[in-house]
Formats: structure tokens, sequence, C-alpha cells
């Protein structure tokens, strides 16, 4: 836990958030701000700055990509495509400095991103 993290902060009940996931490693909730129909925010619980922060050897990467794949099948975007995102560092457009990735659905995607 990081005591100024937002995130983290959503992870123990502080700020509130509308959950679709969680287990023991991951929280997963709609961003507040959305940018498709379907927009979910996923977290590790353990406090990671960013990608670059996880040790090698964490499964945690591997264990979000598993979550993403259960919630497309549950928010019904398999069939349609989605969009999975992690912005890193401030040039990356990362806003909150705790590793998340953005699982976005339910429209037509552009590329490249802005
Ligand atoms: P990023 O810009 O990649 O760091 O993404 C941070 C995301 O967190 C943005 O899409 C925000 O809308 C979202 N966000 C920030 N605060 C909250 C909150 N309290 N509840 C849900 N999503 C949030």
């Amino acid at each position: 836990m990081s005591e100024d993290c937002i995130f983290c902060k959503i992870i123990n009940g502080e700020i509130p958030s509308t959950v679709v996931y969680e287990d023991d490693q991951v929280l997963a909730f709609n961003d507040i701000d959305p940018q498709a129909p379907v927009h979910v925010v996923i977290i590790p619980k353990e406090h990671y700055e960013s990608i670059l922060s996880v040790p090698a050897g964490d499964d945690i990467i591997s264990h979000i990509h598993t979550v993403a794949n259960r919630l497309v099948l549950k928010l019904g975007i398999a069939d349609s495509g989605f969009r999975l995102v992690n912005n890193c560092g401030a040039d990356g457009g990362q806003t909150v400095p705790h590793l998340h990735y953005h699982l976005l659905g339910g429209r037509s995607m552009q590329w490249p991103p802005g």
C-alpha cells in the first residue's frame, strides 16, 4: 500500500468504486471517466508504480491478462474486439502511478492513439 495513492485507496475501500472483478491479487473496476461503453481499470493489489517496477519472475502481468480474458467474456466484448492498454510514464499518458491496464470495448477503436 502507498498512502497517497488513489488506487490503493480504492483497494482498501477509502474511495468508492464499481468493482467488476476481484481476487486475492487483482481488483477491476469501472473507470470514472469512461472512454468507451466498456472501460474497466485492472490493477494489482500490490502497489507497483508501473510495469517497470514489477520484479522479474513476478506473475502479476500474466495474471492481469488472464483476468482481462475472463472479463471480455463476462462483459460481452470478446467477439467484437477490445483493447487492453497500459500507459507507462509521462509520455505514455500515465496519470495514476499505480500499475494498471485499461480494458476498453463496445466501440470501434482508432489507430494510432493520440
Ligand atoms: P492513466 O491515465 O493511464 O494513468 O489512467 C488512469 C485512469 O484512472 C483514468 O482513466 C481515470 O479516469 C481513472 N480514474 C482515476 N480516478 C478514478 C477513480 N476514483 N475511480 C475510477 N477510475 C479512476
